[in-house]
This record gives structure tokens, sequence and C-alpha cells, in this order.
């Protein structure tokens, strides 16, 4: 699968805090357990314009096919 390279900076860095990519949904950092989220938690993050949760790394925006 091709993707397109991530701008989020998560992936610069060298301390980072989060498991998942909030922009790509890719491990930056697998040495933090992915924890199971509560769907009210994806709801919040969902409203806060993130593609995809930074804990258990689920996609929280349907992708639009076609582009
Ligand atoms: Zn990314
Ligand atoms: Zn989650």
């Amino acid at each position: 699968m091709l993707r397109k390279r991530c701008s989020n900076d998560n992936h610069g860095r060298s301390v980072v805090t989060v498991r998942f990519c909030p922009t790509c949904g890719a491990v930056v950092n697998d040495r933090i357990l992915a924890r199971g989220c509560a769907l009210e938690k994806h709801t919040r993050m969902r409203r806060v314009r993130k593609a995809y949760c930074v804990d258990c790394g689920q996609g929280l925006v349907q992708q639009r096919s076609g582009r």
C-alpha cells in the first residue's frame, strides 16, 4: 500500500508520547502499548480533526474513495 508522506511532526521527533500518528495512523512509538478506547473518546478526537486515534490507531474519519 502506497502511503503519502506524512507531514505530522511526530515522525521526526526522538521522543514521541503517543503510539500512533494522528494524521496517518502509522505506529510512531512501538514502546507504547496500544489501548482500547471508549467510543466517546474517539468522538472527541474526531471533533478536533484527528484522522486516527493516537492510542489504538483506529481510523476516525471515513476515508473518501476516489481521491
Ligand atoms: Zn503520520
Ligand atoms: Zn482509540
